[in-house]
C-alpha cells in the first residue's frame, strides 16, 4: 500500500483558500523558509480513500475477537463514549475558573470515592496517565513514606518473576533495588523464597493478583502479613481488575497502594497506544503523600510528592469510567467480573482439547497455553500459531509472556464475548491443531491473508522509520 507521500502528484492538491483580499505583509527575511514546504499533493477524495483504506487494515475490538491476555480488550459500551463527549465535559478548558467547572470536579470526586470503594483504599489520585505511570507514582508514595519515618535504608522492593515487566522498571526508576522472588510450580508466590528475602531493608512487595498466569494466589493474606511484619508495604498491580471487580478488594487482601488501568477495566478503548489513565489509591497512612496540583489545591499537604501530570490527568477517561460504574452498578460490576472468569474457563476447556495448558487448574480472567512440546515434536512455535490465528480472522493472544512459561500463548476472552464467539475461536484452534498434525510446514507461512506477513519486529522496534524519507 502506498504512503500518502507516494500518492502525491504535482497539481493534484486542492486549493481550498480563496485569494487573499487584504494586503500581504512581508515577513522578516530570517523568518522565511529556505525551501518549499513539502506537503503531499493529493485530492480530497484520494485523501479520504487513503485513510479509509488504512482504517480497514487496523484490527480492533470492533472488528473481531481480541483475546490479548493481560490487556483486557473488551467491548466498551458506546454510551460511555457519548457521555464523555457531552459538551459540558469535552468543551471545557483546564484553565477555566474553578467555579465554572464544578460539575467536572464533582465527576472527579465521585470517581475517586467509587474507585476507593472498589479497591478498598482510603485515598485516590487520578493524575497518572497509564498503568506504568501509576506504578511509578505508587513507588514514590512508598519511598516518601519511609523517608518521612527516617527509614531511608529500606530500599529493597520484592517483585515476583511472573510480574509484568513494568513493575521492576517502575521500582528502579523510583530508586529501589529490585529483588526477584521466584514462583512455585503452580505459578504463585513461593512463600519460602519470600520469607528468605524479608529483612530490615525491605521497602515492600509488588504483586499482581490474580497474577500474570491468571491464577488467584491462595496465600495472599499470609503474603501481605509477612511483608507487613517485616516493616514493608504491599503494592497491588491492579491493571487487570476485570477478574475481581465488585467481588474482592485489594485493600482487604492487605495491600497499601494500588493502581488501576481505567483503559483496561473501566471502558476506555485502547490498543492504539493511548490515552490511558492509571489512578493510584492508597491507605490512610499514605494519603498525605498523594500527588496534587498546587494550582488547584493551594492548601494541599506539604508532604505531597507533587504534581505528576499536567492539570487533572486524562479527565475524559475518568468520565467514561464513572459512566461505566454508574451504568453497571454494584451488581452489574460483579456480574461482569463473574462472566469474565466464566468465559475464560469455558474457552480454556474448549481449547485445552487441542493445546496443552501451562497450568491445568481453574483460572481467573485469563489462561496460558504452552507450545513447548508442540515445538519440539512438530516444529510449530507459539509465534506460528499466533500468526495462523490472524488467518482465522482473530487477533492473536499475548505471546511469550509471562517469561516463566515457555512458548506461551495467553488468552483473555473478557466478559463481553458471547458463547458463539468463544465456540468459533475454539474451532479455529481445532483447525490449526489439525494442520499441525497434517502439514506443520504450512504454519511457517502464516499469515497469508494480511497485508504484510512477518515483519522484523526487533528491527521495527529498534530502528523505527517514523518519517517519510524524501530522496
Ligand atoms: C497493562 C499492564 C500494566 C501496564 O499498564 P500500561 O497502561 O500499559 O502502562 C502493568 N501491569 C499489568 C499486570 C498489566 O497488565
Amino acid at each position: 500500500m502506498n504512503l500518502i507521500f507516494e500518492l502525491s502528484q504535482p497539481g493534484h492538491g486542492t486549493e481550498y483558500f480563496p485569494q487573499s483580499d487584504v494586503p500581504e505583509i512581508a515577513l522578516p527575511e530570517n523568518l522565511l523558509r529556505k525551501s518549499a514546504l513539502r506537503l503531499p499533493e493529493v485530492s480530497e477524495v484520494d485523501v479520504s480513500r487513503h485513510y479509509s483504506r488504512l482504517s480497514k487494515q487496523a484490527f480492533g475490538v470492533n472488528s473481531g475477537f481480541y483475546p490479548l491476555g493481560s490487556c483486557t480488550m473488551k467491548y466498551n459500551p458506546r454510551v460511555n463514549e457519548r457521555i464523555a463527549a457531552l459538551p459540558g465535559f469535552s468543551a471545557v478548558h483546564p484553565l477555566q475558573p474553578a467555579d465554572t467547572v464544578k460539575g467536572c470536579r464533582e465527576v472527579m470526586d465521585q470517581a475517586k470515592e467509587l474507585l476507593c470503594a472498589v479497591t478498598g483504599m482510603d485515598g485516590m489520585t487520578l493524575q497518572p496517565a497509564a498503568g506504568a505511570h501509576g506504578e511509578f507514582v505508587g513507588m514514590l508514595l512508598i519511598k516518601k513514606y519511609f523517608d518521612k519515618r527516617g527509614q531511608q535504608h529500606r530500599k529493597k522492593m520484592l517483585v515476583p518473576d511472573a510480574a509484568h515487566g513494568t513493575n521492576p522498571a517502575s521500582a528502579v526508576m523510583a530508586g529501589f533495588d529490585v529483588v526477584n522472588i521466584p514462583s512455585c510450580e503452580n505459578g504463585c508466590v513461593d512463600i519460602d523464597a519470600l520469607k528468605a528475602a524479608l529483612d530490615d531493608n525491605i521497602a515492600g512487595l509488588m504483586l499482581t493478583n490474580p497474577n500474570t498466569v491468571g491464577l488467584f494466589d491462595p496465600n495472599i493474606l499470609e503474603i501481605t502479613q509477612l511483608v507487613h511484619a517485616a516493616g514493608g508495604l504491599c503494592y497491588y498491580d491492579g491493571a487487570n481488575l476485570n477478574a475481581i471487580m465488585g467481588r474482592v478488594r485489594p485493600g482487604d487482601m492487605g495491600f497499601d497502594v494500588v493502581h488501576l488501568n481505567l483503559h483496561k477495566t473501566f471502558s476506555t478503548p485502547h490498543g492504539g497506544g493511548g490515552p490511558g489513565s492509571g489512578p493510584v489509591g492508597c491507605k490512610q497512612a499514605l494519603i498525605a503523600f498523594l500527588p496534587h496540583s498546587r494550582m488547584y489545591e493551594p492548601d494541599a499537604s506539604e508532604d505531597s510528592i507533587g504534581q505528576v501530570r499536567a492539570f487533572y490527568g486524562n479527565f475524559a477517561i475518568v468520565v467514561r469510567a464513572l459512566s461505566y460504574i454508574f451504568s453497571l452498578g454494584a451488581d452489574g460490576m460483579r456480574e461482569a467480573s463473574e462472566t469474565a472468569v466464566l468465559n475464560a474457563n469455558y474457552l480454556m476447556h474448549q481449547v485445552a482439547k487441542y493445546f496443552p495448558l501451562a497450568f491445568d487448574t481453574i483460572c481467573m480472567h485469563e489462561f496460558i497455553l504452552t507450545l513447548e512440546k508442540v515445538k519440539q515434536d512438530k516444529g510449530v512455535s507459539a509465534l506460528d500459531v499466533a500468526k495462523a490465528l490472524l488467518d482465522e480472522g482473530m487477533h492473536p493472544p499475548t505471546m511469550y509472556f509471562p517469561l516463566i512459561v515457555h512458548e506461551a500463548l495467553m488468552l483473555e476472552p473478557t466478559e463481553t464475548e458471547s458463547r458463539d464467539t468463544l465456540d468459533e475461536a475454539a474451532e479455529a484452534f481445532k483447525r490449526i491443531s489439525e494442520t499441525i498434525n497434517s502439514n506443520p510446514e504450512r504454519l511457517h507461512e502464516s499469515p497469508v491473508t494480511t497485508p504484510i506477513g512477518r515483519p522484523d519486529e526487533v528491527a521495527a522496534a529498534r530502528n523505527p522509520v517514523l518519517r517519510y524519507q524524501y530522496e
